[in-house]
Protein backbone atom coordinates (compact mmCIF):
# COMPACT_ATOMS: atom_id res chain seq x y z
CA UNK A 1 0.00 0.00 0.00
CA UNK A 2 1.10 3.56 -0.33
CA UNK A 3 1.96 5.31 2.48
CA UNK A 4 3.30 2.54 3.77
CA UNK A 5 0.49 2.31 5.67
CA UNK A 6 0.22 -1.79 5.76
CA UNK A 7 2.51 -4.28 4.69
CA UNK A 8 -0.46 -5.05 1.73
CA UNK A 9 -1.94 -7.78 3.50
CA UNK A 10 -4.73 -8.49 5.82
CA UNK A 11 -6.58 -11.43 7.41
CA UNK A 12 -9.77 -9.64 6.81
CA UNK A 13 -10.38 -6.24 4.85
CA UNK A 14 -13.71 -4.55 5.79
CA UNK A 15 -14.97 -2.28 2.71
CA UNK A 16 -16.35 1.25 4.13
CA UNK A 17 -16.27 2.89 7.82
CA UNK A 18 -19.67 3.49 9.32
CA UNK A 19 -20.84 1.86 11.48
CA UNK A 20 -21.48 -1.30 10.18
CA UNK A 21 -17.86 -1.54 9.62
CA UNK A 22 -16.48 0.22 12.27
CA UNK A 23 -18.56 -2.15 14.55
CA UNK A 24 -17.17 -4.98 12.54
CA UNK A 25 -13.93 -4.24 12.55
CA UNK A 26 -13.98 -3.80 16.39
CA UNK A 27 -15.09 -7.14 17.25
CA UNK A 28 -12.52 -8.57 14.83
CA UNK A 29 -10.19 -6.75 16.18
CA UNK A 30 -10.69 -7.75 19.92
CA UNK A 31 -10.64 -11.04 18.73
CA UNK A 32 -7.14 -10.86 17.47
CA UNK A 33 -7.99 -10.64 13.82
CA UNK A 34 -5.51 -8.71 11.87
CA UNK A 35 -8.07 -6.15 10.13
CA UNK A 36 -7.69 -3.32 7.65
CA UNK A 37 -10.29 -1.08 7.28
CA UNK A 38 -10.80 1.19 4.03
CA UNK A 39 -12.94 4.50 3.80
CA UNK A 40 -13.38 6.38 0.99
CA UNK A 41 -13.93 9.44 2.74
CA UNK A 42 -13.32 10.83 6.14
CA UNK A 43 -14.64 8.35 8.99
CA UNK A 44 -17.95 9.92 9.62
CA UNK A 45 -18.09 12.85 7.39
CA UNK A 46 -20.29 13.10 4.82
CA UNK A 47 -22.48 12.06 2.60
CA UNK A 48 -22.08 8.56 4.86
CA UNK A 49 -25.02 7.94 6.26
CA UNK A 50 -23.24 6.72 10.35
CA UNK A 51 -22.10 10.34 11.05
CA UNK A 52 -25.76 11.97 9.42
CA UNK A 53 -27.28 10.05 11.66
CA UNK A 54 -29.75 10.93 14.85
CA UNK A 55 -28.14 8.18 16.31
CA UNK A 56 -31.48 7.23 18.64
CA UNK A 57 -31.25 3.67 19.92
CA UNK A 58 -34.28 2.45 21.15
CA UNK A 59 -36.32 -0.56 21.28
CA UNK A 60 -37.68 -1.64 17.24
CA UNK A 61 -41.50 -2.50 18.60
CA UNK A 62 -43.36 -3.67 15.85
CA UNK A 63 -40.45 -4.65 13.74
CA UNK A 64 -39.88 -7.89 12.41
CA UNK A 65 -38.82 -10.02 15.16
CA UNK A 66 -35.08 -10.99 14.05
CA UNK A 67 -34.44 -7.00 13.71
CA UNK A 68 -36.10 -6.31 17.28
CA UNK A 69 -34.10 -9.00 18.70
CA UNK A 70 -30.79 -7.50 17.14
CA UNK A 71 -31.63 -4.39 18.72
CA UNK A 72 -32.35 -5.83 22.47
CA UNK A 73 -28.73 -7.35 22.13
CA UNK A 74 -27.58 -4.42 20.48
CA UNK A 75 -28.87 -1.99 23.55
CA UNK A 76 -27.08 -4.44 26.25
CA UNK A 77 -23.82 -4.30 24.30
CA UNK A 78 -23.41 -0.67 23.71
CA UNK A 79 -23.83 -0.56 27.85
CA UNK A 80 -20.08 -2.24 27.63
CA UNK A 81 -18.90 -1.25 24.21
CA UNK A 82 -19.55 2.98 25.16
CA UNK A 83 -17.09 2.82 28.06
CA UNK A 84 -14.94 1.01 26.13
CA UNK A 85 -14.72 3.02 23.39
CA UNK A 86 -14.00 5.75 26.14
CA UNK A 87 -11.29 4.23 27.53
CA UNK A 88 -9.59 3.15 24.42
CA UNK A 89 -9.73 5.96 22.18
CA UNK A 90 -10.68 8.98 24.60
CA UNK A 91 -14.07 9.18 22.31
CA UNK A 92 -17.17 9.62 24.99
CA UNK A 93 -19.90 8.93 22.26
CA UNK A 94 -22.68 10.10 24.33
CA UNK A 95 -24.61 7.41 25.31
CA UNK A 96 -27.79 8.76 27.21
CA UNK A 97 -30.85 7.29 28.64
CA UNK A 98 -33.63 9.50 27.25
CA UNK A 99 -36.72 7.83 27.02
CA UNK A 100 -38.90 7.96 24.14
CA UNK A 101 -42.52 10.12 24.19
CA UNK A 102 -44.92 8.96 21.38
CA UNK A 103 -47.38 11.60 20.73
CA UNK A 104 -50.71 11.64 19.97
CA UNK A 105 -52.34 13.98 18.03
CA UNK A 106 -56.10 12.48 17.67
CA UNK A 107 -58.26 10.14 19.50
CA UNK A 108 -57.43 7.42 17.26
CA UNK A 109 -53.64 7.97 18.20
CA UNK A 110 -54.66 7.77 21.30
CA UNK A 111 -55.94 4.39 20.97
CA UNK A 112 -53.47 3.12 18.68
CA UNK A 113 -50.79 3.96 21.36
CA UNK A 114 -52.35 2.60 24.04
CA UNK A 115 -54.08 -0.67 23.43
CA UNK A 116 -51.50 -1.43 20.53
CA UNK A 117 -48.26 0.45 20.68
CA UNK A 118 -47.97 -0.80 24.28
CA UNK A 119 -48.75 -4.14 23.71
CA UNK A 120 -45.66 -4.43 21.19
CA UNK A 121 -43.58 -2.77 23.75
CA UNK A 122 -44.71 -5.08 25.99
CA UNK A 123 -43.67 -8.28 24.06
CA UNK A 124 -40.41 -7.33 24.04
CA UNK A 125 -39.99 -6.92 27.76
CA UNK A 126 -40.56 -3.10 27.61
CA UNK A 127 -42.00 -1.11 30.20
CA UNK A 128 -44.38 1.55 29.00
CA UNK A 129 -46.24 4.46 30.69
CA UNK A 130 -49.32 6.65 29.19
CA UNK A 131 -48.74 10.50 29.99
CA UNK A 132 -52.53 11.89 30.15
CA UNK A 133 -52.28 16.17 28.61
CA UNK A 134 -51.00 17.48 32.11
CA UNK A 135 -48.74 15.17 32.39
CA UNK A 136 -47.23 15.31 28.89
CA UNK A 137 -46.83 18.37 29.36
CA UNK A 138 -45.55 18.61 32.93
CA UNK A 139 -42.56 16.29 31.41
CA UNK A 140 -41.92 18.21 27.87
CA UNK A 141 -42.68 21.53 28.09
CA UNK A 142 -41.52 22.17 24.63
CA UNK A 143 -44.66 20.07 23.31
CA UNK A 144 -47.72 21.81 22.29
CA UNK A 145 -50.29 22.61 25.42
CA UNK A 146 -53.96 20.23 24.18
CA UNK A 147 -52.14 17.32 22.77
CA UNK A 148 -54.01 14.60 24.04
CA UNK A 149 -51.14 12.74 25.69
CA UNK A 150 -48.13 10.09 24.83
CA UNK A 151 -46.57 6.71 25.60
CA UNK A 152 -43.91 7.38 27.61
CA UNK A 153 -40.93 4.50 27.03
CA UNK A 154 -38.15 5.35 29.33
CA UNK A 155 -35.15 2.52 27.84
CA UNK A 156 -34.57 4.38 24.86
CA UNK A 157 -31.08 6.12 24.51
CA UNK A 158 -29.21 8.38 22.20
CA UNK A 159 -25.80 8.83 21.26
CA UNK A 160 -23.94 11.48 19.07
CA UNK A 161 -23.66 9.81 15.91
CA UNK A 162 -20.12 11.45 14.51
CA UNK A 163 -18.33 10.55 17.51
CA UNK A 164 -19.42 7.14 17.62
CA UNK A 165 -18.75 6.28 14.43
CA UNK A 166 -15.12 7.70 14.85
CA UNK A 167 -14.57 6.13 17.80
CA UNK A 168 -15.24 2.37 16.54
CA UNK A 169 -12.98 2.94 13.77
CA UNK A 170 -10.24 4.43 16.38
CA UNK A 171 -10.96 1.90 18.69
CA UNK A 172 -10.78 -1.23 16.22
CA UNK A 173 -7.11 1.13 15.44
CA UNK A 174 -6.25 0.67 19.26
CA UNK A 175 -7.02 -3.23 19.32
CA UNK A 176 -4.40 -3.27 16.37
CA UNK A 177 -6.13 -2.53 13.22
CA UNK A 178 -5.26 -0.46 10.28
CA UNK A 179 -7.96 2.22 9.16
CA UNK A 180 -7.50 3.97 5.71
CA UNK A 181 -9.56 7.43 5.09
CA UNK A 182 -9.78 8.78 1.85
CA UNK A 183 -8.76 5.46 -0.09
CA UNK A 184 -11.36 4.12 -2.48
CA UNK A 185 -11.86 0.40 -3.10
CA UNK A 186 -11.98 0.00 -6.84
CA UNK A 187 -12.21 -3.66 -7.50
CA UNK A 188 -11.60 -7.44 -6.34
CA UNK A 189 -9.86 -10.09 -7.81
CA UNK A 190 -11.02 -13.45 -7.46
CA UNK A 191 -9.83 -17.11 -7.89
CA UNK A 192 -11.96 -19.58 -7.86
CA UNK A 193 -14.92 -19.13 -4.96
CA UNK A 194 -12.36 -16.51 -3.14
CA UNK A 195 -11.61 -13.22 -3.27
CA UNK A 196 -7.85 -13.01 -2.98
CA UNK A 197 -7.08 -9.52 -3.22
CA UNK A 198 -8.92 -6.34 -3.10
CA UNK A 199 -7.84 -3.21 -5.67
CA UNK A 200 -8.02 -0.03 -3.96
CA UNK A 201 -6.54 3.83 -5.13
CA UNK A 202 -3.63 3.25 -3.54
CA UNK A 203 -2.66 -0.13 -4.48
CA UNK A 204 -3.65 -4.16 -3.78
CA UNK A 205 -4.34 -5.66 -0.70
CA UNK A 206 -4.28 -9.21 -0.06
CA UNK A 207 -6.99 -10.39 1.82
CA UNK A 208 -7.94 -13.67 3.79
CA UNK A 209 -11.82 -12.68 3.94
CA UNK A 210 -13.79 -9.22 2.77
CA UNK A 211 -16.28 -7.37 4.25
CA UNK A 212 -18.79 -5.54 2.27
CA UNK A 213 -19.79 -2.71 4.65
CA UNK A 214 -20.28 -0.27 2.20
CA UNK A 215 -23.60 1.04 2.80
CA UNK A 216 -25.62 3.06 0.30
CA UNK A 217 -22.82 2.54 -2.04
CA UNK A 218 -23.12 -1.87 -1.52
CA UNK A 219 -25.45 -1.89 -4.83
CA UNK A 220 -22.28 -0.69 -6.95
CA UNK A 221 -19.43 -2.27 -4.69
CA UNK A 222 -21.32 -5.95 -5.10
CA UNK A 223 -21.76 -5.74 -9.10
CA UNK A 224 -18.04 -5.95 -9.10
CA UNK A 225 -18.06 -9.30 -8.04
CA UNK A 226 -21.01 -10.53 -10.28
CA UNK A 227 -23.45 -10.39 -7.32
CA UNK A 228 -26.26 -7.69 -7.75
CA UNK A 229 -27.21 -6.84 -3.95
CA UNK A 230 -30.63 -4.54 -3.98
CA UNK A 231 -29.25 -1.74 -1.84
CA UNK A 232 -29.34 1.68 -3.33
CA UNK A 233 -29.43 5.16 -1.61
CA UNK A 234 -32.31 7.16 0.25
CA UNK A 235 -31.34 10.83 1.40
CA UNK A 236 -32.12 11.71 4.63
CA UNK A 237 -31.81 15.51 5.28
CA UNK A 238 -31.62 16.38 9.32
CA UNK A 239 -31.60 19.87 11.06
CA UNK A 240 -29.94 20.79 14.69
CA UNK A 241 -31.49 23.81 16.68
CA UNK A 242 -30.56 25.60 19.14
CA UNK A 243 -33.40 26.69 21.84
CA UNK A 244 -33.46 30.49 22.71
CA UNK A 245 -32.07 31.09 26.01
CA UNK A 246 -35.17 30.95 28.34
CA UNK A 247 -37.33 28.44 26.24
CA UNK A 248 -37.99 25.19 26.91
CA UNK A 249 -35.45 22.88 25.72
CA UNK A 250 -36.64 19.00 24.42
CA UNK A 251 -36.12 16.40 27.13
CA UNK A 252 -36.61 12.51 25.45
CA UNK A 253 -37.04 11.37 22.10
CA UNK A 254 -40.40 12.75 21.03
CA UNK A 255 -41.66 11.00 18.16
CA UNK A 256 -44.75 11.98 16.12
CA UNK A 257 -46.28 11.32 12.60
CA UNK A 258 -43.69 12.31 9.82
CA UNK A 259 -40.39 12.42 12.25
CA UNK A 260 -38.75 12.09 15.39
CA UNK A 261 -37.19 15.67 17.70
CA UNK A 262 -34.30 13.97 19.96
CA UNK A 263 -31.70 16.06 22.41
CA UNK A 264 -28.32 16.34 22.56
CA UNK A 265 -25.42 16.57 25.11
CA UNK A 266 -24.54 20.00 23.76
CA UNK A 267 -28.11 21.50 24.72
CA UNK A 268 -29.23 21.04 20.49
CA UNK A 269 -32.65 19.24 19.61
CA UNK A 270 -32.28 17.21 16.46
CA UNK A 271 -35.30 17.45 13.94
CA UNK A 272 -35.42 14.31 11.53
CA UNK A 273 -35.63 13.28 8.79
CA UNK A 274 -36.97 13.20 5.32
CA UNK A 275 -37.07 10.32 3.35
CA UNK A 276 -35.99 10.52 -0.50
CA UNK A 277 -35.54 8.63 -3.19
CA UNK A 278 -33.09 11.00 -5.28
CA UNK A 279 -30.18 8.32 -6.32
CA UNK A 280 -26.63 9.95 -5.09
CA UNK A 281 -27.51 13.66 -5.28
CA UNK A 282 -26.50 14.80 -1.82
CA UNK A 283 -27.60 18.47 -1.41
CA UNK A 284 -29.60 20.08 1.24
CA UNK A 285 -32.65 21.30 -0.63
CA UNK A 286 -35.39 24.04 0.42
CA UNK A 287 -37.76 21.21 0.64
CA UNK A 288 -35.76 19.65 3.20
CA UNK A 289 -35.58 22.87 5.45
CA UNK A 290 -38.99 23.44 5.30
CA UNK A 291 -40.39 19.54 6.17
CA UNK A 292 -37.96 19.56 8.75
CA UNK A 293 -38.80 23.28 10.24
CA UNK A 294 -42.40 22.30 10.13
CA UNK A 295 -42.18 19.20 11.98
CA UNK A 296 -40.11 21.18 14.84
CA UNK A 297 -43.04 23.02 15.03
CA UNK A 298 -45.77 20.10 14.98
CA UNK A 299 -43.94 18.07 17.61
CA UNK A 300 -42.04 20.51 19.65
CA UNK A 301 -43.50 24.15 19.51
CA UNK A 302 -41.55 25.42 22.30
CA UNK A 303 -38.95 25.27 19.16
CA UNK A 304 -40.08 28.21 17.12
CA UNK A 305 -37.98 30.54 18.47
CA UNK A 306 -34.68 28.33 18.48
CA UNK A 307 -31.85 29.41 16.23
CA UNK A 308 -31.18 26.86 12.94
CA UNK A 309 -27.28 25.69 14.02
CA UNK A 310 -26.83 23.25 11.44
CA UNK A 311 -28.66 21.42 8.21
CA UNK A 312 -26.70 18.11 6.80
CA UNK A 313 -27.41 14.92 5.18
CA UNK A 314 -27.05 11.04 4.86
CA UNK A 315 -27.19 8.46 2.26
CA UNK A 316 -29.49 5.35 4.12
CA UNK A 317 -28.68 1.97 2.71
CA UNK A 318 -32.11 0.70 1.73
CA UNK A 319 -32.94 -2.63 0.28
CA UNK A 320 -34.82 -2.51 -2.62
CA UNK A 321 -36.69 -5.66 -2.13
CA UNK A 322 -37.17 -7.23 1.48
CA UNK A 323 -37.74 -5.97 5.11
CA UNK A 324 -34.53 -7.65 6.28
CA UNK A 325 -31.04 -6.50 5.52
CA UNK A 326 -28.19 -8.51 4.48
CA UNK A 327 -25.82 -9.78 7.21
CA UNK A 328 -23.65 -12.80 6.28
CA UNK A 329 -21.93 -14.57 3.54
CA UNK A 330 -22.49 -13.97 -0.28
CA UNK A 331 -23.48 -16.68 -2.24
CA UNK A 332 -20.70 -18.46 -3.85
CA UNK A 333 -17.97 -17.13 -2.52
CA UNK A 334 -15.86 -18.87 0.61
CA UNK A 335 -14.56 -15.62 2.25
CA UNK A 336 -16.52 -12.83 1.41
CA UNK A 337 -19.69 -10.99 3.60
CA UNK A 338 -21.91 -8.30 3.23
CA UNK A 339 -23.68 -5.76 5.79
CA UNK A 340 -25.80 -3.94 4.37
CA UNK A 341 -29.14 -2.39 4.12
CA UNK A 342 -30.07 -1.29 7.50
CA UNK A 343 -32.23 2.25 6.35
CA UNK A 344 -33.23 3.98 9.14
CA UNK A 345 -32.21 1.52 12.35
CA UNK A 346 -28.33 1.04 11.53
CA UNK A 347 -26.77 2.35 14.27
CA UNK A 348 -29.71 1.16 16.71
CA UNK A 349 -28.53 -2.23 15.86
CA UNK A 350 -24.70 -1.79 15.28
CA UNK A 351 -23.62 -3.07 18.13
CA UNK A 352 -25.31 -6.68 17.86
CA UNK A 353 -24.30 -6.54 13.94
CA UNK A 354 -21.08 -5.92 14.38
CA UNK A 355 -20.70 -8.62 17.38
CA UNK A 356 -22.20 -11.50 15.49
CA UNK A 357 -20.82 -10.89 12.57
CA UNK A 358 -17.33 -10.80 13.99
CA UNK A 359 -18.05 -14.09 15.44
CA UNK A 360 -19.46 -15.67 12.06
CA UNK A 361 -16.67 -14.83 9.98
CA UNK A 362 -14.26 -16.13 12.70
CA UNK A 363 -16.07 -19.62 12.48
CA UNK A 364 -17.71 -19.06 15.75
CA UNK A 365 -21.18 -18.95 16.50
CA UNK A 366 -22.88 -16.15 16.80
CA UNK A 367 -24.47 -15.02 19.92
CA UNK A 368 -27.96 -14.49 17.96
CA UNK A 369 -28.38 -16.22 14.66
CA UNK A 370 -27.95 -14.54 11.69
CA UNK A 371 -29.79 -16.97 9.12
CA UNK A 372 -32.52 -14.37 8.84
CA UNK A 373 -30.71 -11.72 7.16
CA UNK A 374 -28.59 -14.22 4.87
CA UNK A 375 -28.15 -12.20 1.77
CA UNK A 376 -28.53 -15.35 -0.58
CA UNK A 377 -31.92 -15.07 -0.88
CA UNK A 378 -31.65 -11.29 -2.52
CA UNK A 379 -28.65 -11.90 -4.35
CA UNK A 380 -29.46 -12.81 -8.40
CA UNK A 381 -27.22 -13.08 -11.11
CA UNK A 382 -26.96 -9.80 -12.64
CA UNK A 383 -29.58 -9.22 -15.51
CA UNK A 384 -26.34 -9.00 -18.33
CA UNK A 385 -23.18 -9.74 -17.65
CA UNK A 386 -21.27 -6.58 -18.36
C1 LIG B 1 -30.59 11.69 8.57
C2 LIG B 1 -30.43 10.30 9.10
C3 LIG B 1 -30.90 10.01 10.38
C4 LIG B 1 -30.75 8.72 10.91
N1 LIG B 1 -31.18 8.46 12.17
C5 LIG B 1 -31.00 7.22 12.71
C6 LIG B 1 -31.36 6.95 14.06
O1 LIG B 1 -31.84 7.83 14.78
N2 LIG B 1 -31.15 5.70 14.55
C7 LIG B 1 -30.61 4.70 13.78
O2 LIG B 1 -30.45 3.57 14.27
N3 LIG B 1 -30.25 4.93 12.49
C8 LIG B 1 -30.44 6.16 11.94
N4 LIG B 1 -30.09 6.40 10.64
C9 LIG B 1 -29.65 5.28 9.82
C10 LIG B 1 -28.19 4.92 10.06
O3 LIG B 1 -27.42 6.10 10.02
C11 LIG B 1 -27.73 3.92 8.98
O4 LIG B 1 -28.58 2.79 8.95
C12 LIG B 1 -26.32 3.44 9.26
O5 LIG B 1 -25.46 4.53 9.53
C13 LIG B 1 -25.78 2.64 8.07
O6 LIG B 1 -24.42 2.36 8.34
P1 LIG B 1 -23.49 1.73 7.21
O7 LIG B 1 -22.17 1.53 7.85
O8 LIG B 1 -24.19 0.56 6.61
O9 LIG B 1 -23.44 2.83 6.05
P2 LIG B 1 -22.56 4.19 5.94
O10 LIG B 1 -22.54 4.93 7.20
O11 LIG B 1 -23.05 4.93 4.74
O12 LIG B 1 -21.09 3.65 5.69
C14 LIG B 1 -20.72 3.02 4.48
C15 LIG B 1 -19.35 3.54 4.17
O13 LIG B 1 -18.79 2.82 3.06
C16 LIG B 1 -17.95 3.71 2.36
N5 LIG B 1 -17.71 3.17 1.03
C17 LIG B 1 -18.63 2.89 0.07
N6 LIG B 1 -18.04 2.43 -1.03
C18 LIG B 1 -16.70 2.41 -0.77
C19 LIG B 1 -15.55 2.05 -1.54
N7 LIG B 1 -15.67 1.62 -2.81
N8 LIG B 1 -14.33 2.17 -0.98
C20 LIG B 1 -14.19 2.60 0.31
N9 LIG B 1 -15.25 2.98 1.06
C21 LIG B 1 -16.49 2.88 0.53
C22 LIG B 1 -18.77 4.99 2.34
O14 LIG B 1 -18.00 6.12 2.06
C23 LIG B 1 -19.37 5.00 3.74
O15 LIG B 1 -18.61 5.76 4.66
C24 LIG B 1 -30.18 7.69 10.10
C25 LIG B 1 -29.69 7.99 8.84
C26 LIG B 1 -29.80 9.29 8.33
C27 LIG B 1 -29.25 9.61 6.98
Amino acid sequence: MAGGATDGTADVVVVGGGVMGGATAFYLAGKGARVLLVEQHRIGGPPSASGASAAIVEALAGSPAPLAQQAQLARRLLADLAPRLLELTGIDVELQRLGTVRLAFSERQVAVLRQYVAGLYAELGEASEWLDAIALHDAEPATRVGLLGGLYVPSSNGLYAPKYVRALAAGAAALGATVLQGVTVTGFDVHGDRVVAVQTSEGQISAGQVVLASGAWTGVVSRWLGRSLPVGPQRGQIMALAPAPGQPRVRHVLHGPGGYVIPKANGTACVGATHEHVGFDARVTTYGMKFLADLALRLAPGLETATLKHVWMGFRPVLLQDDLPAVGRLPGLENTYVVAGHGAIGVTVSAAVGHTLAQLILGQTPDASLAPFDPGRLTGPLPCQI
